[in-house]
């Protein structure tokens, strides 16, 4: 069998690696012309994403890039400590979730699997997806044709092979908030290293971590009721309208974006339940299939259990639509599961007057509950035995 696999950003090159090690061949085609370098930003890998990154020995070279941040900080605009809990679940080892700049993630998971010698073309952006009897036949922009058994498409929240497939599905939901991202290197903007600190500030949001270097790694959620144009989003001056909605607030938020590059505007978006997962020899995977907010800090976890889940089922199941189906079947729960948790805190984050004021009440209760119940152990101990055979339900 050989897979043909739309995108070389998280799942992608998971997928790839875990295929191989089931035996498929796969291809990565990534509309991109080069590794993505210059994308900003960065992103919590938990617990169970790395956990799924060990099964296929690729665990350490991220972890390497990032910083541990086993622990988050709850703080109100006030400046009150609302309290502490833990960042995901550690491993049996002692392994923490990471924090990583997206680029350095995205630049490990890609060497790590050409140099596993798994072919990645760059520079080639599906427009069509046409079945054949027996095969799949992927089109780009340049002109080109790959010719596959099975298509998995990877390729990301605004996923063209999801339309291909099914015009009708939802497309991306917009949360009511924008996000902002920069790094800053002042000796003014402390805290412990390994520990987020999250404040559910008057008119926004903040979140900070401290790198052992001594960088302050941020981002903030700005709260708007309509998702602004591209072109309000491009021509807007950011900057001055983020320290206004930090003014007041107990802690140094404003201070911090004041000090260097805010990065790129982001309307944070997920993805409603689609119909379907798969049609043909196609298949979605990772934010392709089931985007979530970043605010559970688990979208690439997702696509990294996808992947095994995914060629476990191609390594199993007698041909590619009960492979299909079980996966979904497999990843779906779980999935909607984690969108609704993360739209429920985006929710919090966009909390008007009043609901504000009943949150930072609430939340040392609602904390002191998380803590001490193991309540999310669903969402951080996900472990996929790799040994173990699939069956068909
Ligand atoms: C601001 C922000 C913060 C986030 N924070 C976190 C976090 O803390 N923790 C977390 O787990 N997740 C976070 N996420 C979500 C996480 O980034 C995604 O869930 C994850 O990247 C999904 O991986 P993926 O492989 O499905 O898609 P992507 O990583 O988006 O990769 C898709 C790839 O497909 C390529 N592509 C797209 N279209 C085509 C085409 N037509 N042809 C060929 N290639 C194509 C793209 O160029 C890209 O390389 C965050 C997201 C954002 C926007």
């Amino acid at each position: 069998m050989k897979a043909l696999i739309i995108g070389c950003g998280i799942g992608g090159p998971v997928t790839a690696m875990a295929l191989q090690r089931a035996g498929i061949d796969a291809e990565i085609y990534e509309a991109y012309t080069g590794t993505a370098d210059t994308i900003g930003s960065f992103l919590n890998i938990a617990s169970n994403g790395l956990d799924a990154l060990r099964t296929l020995g690729a665990h350490r070279e991220v972890m390497a890039a990032g910083i541990p941040t086993s622990d988050m900080v709850m703080w109100s605009g006030t400046g009150k400590r609302l309290g502490q809990v833990a960042n995901g679940m550690p491993l049996a080892d002692g392994t923490v979730s990471h924090t990583i700049m997206r680029a350095d993630l995205y630049r490990t998971l890609c060497d790590q699997a050409t140099a596993r010698k798994i072919p990645i073309v760059y520079g080639k952006r599906l427009v069509d997806v046409v079945e054949t009897a027996g095969a799949v036949v992927a089109r780009f922009a340049d002109g080109t044709e790959a010719t596959g058994d099975v298509l998995i498409a990877a390729d990301g929240i605004r996923s063209r092979t999801r339309r291909i497939v099914d015009p009708a599905a939802p497309g991306p939901r917009y949360s009511g908030l924008i996000s902002f991202g920069g790094v800053v290197r002042d000796p003014a903007f402390t805290g412990t290293p390994g520990v987020y600190n999250l404040v559910f500030g008057k008119k926004a949001f903040f979140g900070y971590t401290v790198a052992a270097s001594g960088e302050t790694w941020w981002f903030a959620n700005l709260p708007m009721a309509r998702e602004p144009s591209r072109e309000t989003l491009e021509t807007t001056d950011w900057k001055p309208i983020l320290i206004d909605a930090f003014r007041g607030d107990g802690n140094f938020s404003a201070d911090v974006v004041r000090a260097g590059d805010i990065g790129r505007p982001y309307p944070v978006h997920d993805l409603p339940p689609l119909p379907n997962w798969h049609a043909g020899r196609v298949v979605l995977i990772g934010d392709a299939a089931h985007a979530t907010s970043p605010s559970s800090g688990q979208g690439a976890s997702l696509a990294i259990e996808d992947g095994l889940i995914l060629a476990k089922c191609l390594r199993d199941l007698p041909g590619h639509a009960a492979a299909f189906r079980e996966f979904e079947r497999l990843r779906r729960e779980r999935a909607e599961r984690v969108v609704d948790y993360s739209r429920k805190i985006s929710n919090s984050k966009a909390a008007g007057p009043v609901a504000r004021v009943f949150r930072d009440l609430m939340m040392p209760l609602f904390l002191k509950k998380t803590a001490s119940s193991d309540n999310l152990t669903w969402m951080y101990r996900y472990h996929i035995d790799w040994d173990s055979p699939m069956a068909a339900a």
